[in-house]
């Protein structure tokens, strides 16, 4: 049985205060907060272990390239990959997937095409499709979201059709919280031979991930928002897409030779990783991992759902707010508006009362579009939240109703 009461006191940052107020930290989606483990690995990786990877003929550097090459297959273990070739360390979910739009898109999308996402989608997920669609003369067909906050799966299956190329959805919702039903979609996409990428910034902290068991082609996620380090994420590919792609950037570190007259490429993932990686970024990722490992999913996804729970029905109890997503699979991440008081407006007097919630339109304005909101209160959890905080979230939300009565 984890205590996860005890679990705080690995996050240094949660004995600090907000406003001379505790810190109720309630933006895990955003990002989430490290633990000391995670800290403390990227301070004696810098300390004592720094070298540049893959380079190097001294033992420092080889060293540094054997714990890199180690975290690469940890993620693979982790995500249930079957090579480890097929992770892509990047800077992190938007940079995942526009990798995949430049590279594995430019080369494929022709006018006429048509690339499916969803009205959930985070900007990250939708203008690097935009970018190219436009590019190649490609359209965007975009999978309506129920008023529960689910996607509509009917509609899904009327907008595939020949001219289908590509379908880019995300894991879970960041505003929502839905979690979408991955296999289902790529068992749909893959009768037609249309391959999927899943974005999976929201899903992977919160969820258990197995590509292998999902299907999908591409599978995009960020440390930051896993207790581990900004600036480090991955993208997963399956080996034949990958090798079939053409790279991204241009570099040391991606090429088997290079000549003025032609320059051919290193074999994945190296090919798609030019320059100097975030290496210290690395090594805080694995870290991460072990921690989250050793807690175990199950117990934290049990927990999160609990606090969930609670947080849902708490809130619903109070007059004028309205919660933006009933889905029947949701993350720990809940939209809310309150009439007659503004998001933002919400947002300051939670701050002051030491919460800190986000308030806008969560990178998702067509989502916004769709529930007829300007912006929303999001709260999102993570594993260090607690009951507690939950009602003191509550206790400020009636304090805000007071104040802009
Ligand atoms: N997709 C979703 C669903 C997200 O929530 C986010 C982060 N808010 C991203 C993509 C982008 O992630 P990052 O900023 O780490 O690249």
């Amino acid at each position: 049985m984890i205590n996860f009461q005890l679990l705080r006191d690995d996050f240094p940052i949660l004995q600090r205060t907000n406003r001379d107020r505790p810190l109720i930290y309630l933006d895990s989606s955003a990002s989430s907060q490290k633990p000391q483990a995670v800290i403390d690995a990227i301070t004696h990786y810098h300390a004592n272990e720094h070298a540049n990877i893959h380079r190097g003929v001294y033992e420092l550097s080889e060293r540094a390239s054997i714990r890199h090459e180690n975290v690469r297959e940890k993620i693979k273990s982790y995500i249930n990959a079957k090579h480890s070739r097929e992770i892509i360390f990047v800077r992190g979910t938007t940079e995942a997937i526009n990798l995949v739009a430049q590279t594995y898109g430019r080369s494929h999308f022709k006018a006429g095409d048509e690339i499916i996402i969803s009205m959930m989608e985070h900007h990250s997920n939708l203008v690097p499709w935009q970018m190219i669609a436009k590019e190649a003369g490609a359209v965007l067909r975009v999978i309506p979201v129920t008023e529960a906050g689910e996607l509509d799966l009917a509609e899904l299956q009327k907008l595939i059709s020949p001219r289908s190329k590509f379908i880019a959805i995300a894991h879970a919702s960041n505003v929502l919280g839905t979690i979408n039903p991955i296999k289902e979609i790529v068992k749909l996409a893959h009768a037609q031979k249309i391959p999927v990428l899943v974005d999976g910034a929201q899903a992977f902290p919160h969820q258990t991930v197995d590509v292998q068991d999902l299907d999908c082609d591409f599978y995009a996620f960020s440390s930051h928002k896993a207790y581990g380090p900004t600036g480090i994420g991955v993208l997963f590919g399956k080996t034949q897409l990958l090798e079939n792609m053409p790279p991204y950037h241009g570099g040391g570190g991606m090429i088997a030779s290079v000549r003025f007259a032609n320059t051919t490429y290193a074999p994945v993932p190296q090919k798609f990783e030019a320059g100097t990686p975030d290496m210290a970024g690395v090594v805080g990722f694995g870290a991460a991992l072990d921690y989250l490992q050793n807690i175990g999913m199950n117990n934290i996804i049990a927990h999160e759902k609990k606090l969930l729970d609670y947080a849902s029905e708490k809130l619903s109890e109070i007059s004028g707010l309205r919660i933006i997503g009933h889905a029947q699979h949701k993350l720990g991440v809940i939209s809310f508006v309150l009439t007659g008081i503004h998001p933002h407006d919400i947002g300051t007097v939670l701050d002051h009362e030491g919460i800190a919630v986000r308030a806008g339109h969560h990178c998702a304005m067509p989502l916004m579009e769709r529930f007829q909101v300007p912006a929303t209160v999001r709260v999102s959890f993570g594993l260090y939240n607690t009951h507690e905080e939950i009602d003191a979230l509550v206790s400020a939300i009636h304090l805000a109703k007071r104040l802009f009565a």
